[in-house]
């Protein structure tokens, strides 16, 4: 009895059996990153899936059937062009979204990223997400590019403000200094991308980058997959964690088929 119950705790103890191709990979992959200096990391929304935030697309992919209870798809609910004539609609949907996302955290994956600005030159984080987490995380080379939903801002003067959440909020806001619109600092669908986040991006580029690691986006913006083949081009090494297929999946020189979480940590542990 005793041998046999020894012989079941042992097997509990063992490690999982991982799958070769994913082995392979990820000592590929922390090959490359031993050998780096600078590394630009790009993350999408299945970083924060493992923080329990919802995958949508874009911002508003919230919605499985793309149209609202308004009556008009999502994206037309979260353009800049409602924000500007119906914003009552617009902070509505914007409002819920940020109720999805509240309470949640940063997990273990915007930690490991965090914390290997120890141990590399730069790590830059360019990120579609506009939850903050990284910035929590204390991510400091950061790239937001569709901006943050706790930054706010008048439409018409300076005024900005920073919240934790919408809890206090009266919608639509309106500006305490001047009276006008207040809305969050995020890019909403028709408008244009930060100029400032494309400079820093493109001065990444300039300073020079080692290796490029795309992290849970299915890269359909071009701006997202752009890096990655520009580093293909210019023969620095990529590398991608998502469970499933990316419009960058066939091009990049090793995939990590595994949730962002478990395979940082497993980079963490080996690194
Ligand atoms: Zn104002």
């Amino acid at each position: 009895m005793k041998s046999r119950l020894r012989s079941l705790l042992s097997s509990l103890q063992r490690p999982p059996v991982r799958d070769p191709e994913y082995q392979a990979n990820l000592e590929q992959a922390i090959n490359h990153l031993r050998r780096s200096h600078r590394v630009l990391i790009i993350t999408g929304a299945g970083i924060s899936a493992d923080s329990g935030l919802p995958t949508y697309r874009g911002i508003g992919g919230l919605y499985e059937d793309k149209m609202t209870g308004d009556k008009v798809p999502i994206e037309v609910a979260l353009s800049g062009e409602m924000m500007r004539l119906e914003p009552q609609l617009t902070w509505k949907y914007i409002h819920q979204i940020e109720s999805a996302c509240r309470g949640a955290h940063f997990n273990e994956a915007h930690r490991v990223i965090a914390a290997m600005q120890d141990r590399f030159e730069s790590v830059c984080v360019l990120t579609q997400n506009i939850d903050g987490f990284h910035r929590d995380a204390g991510s400091r080379e950061l790239i937001e590019i569709h901006g943050n939903i706790h930054e706010l801002h008048c439409v018409q003067c300076d005024y900005d403000t920073w919240v934790t959440d919408y809890s206090a909020i009266e919608i639509p806001p309106r500006c305490p200094k001047c009276g006008a619109l207040v809305r969050p600092r995020v890019v909403l669908f028709g408008e244009m991308l930060p100029e400032a986040a494309l400079e820093s991006l493109y001065q990444q580029f300039q300073r020079g980058i080692d290796l490029v690691l795309s992290i849970g986006t299915t890269s359909v913006f071009p701006y997202i997959a752009g890096p990655v083949h520009q580093a293909r081009r210019a023969g620095i090494p990529t590398i991608e964690i998502n469970p499933g297929d990316s419009e960058v999946s066939a091009i990049v020189d090793h995939r990590l088929k595994q949730r962002a979480v478990i395979a940082m940590q497993n980079i963490w542990e080996q690194l």
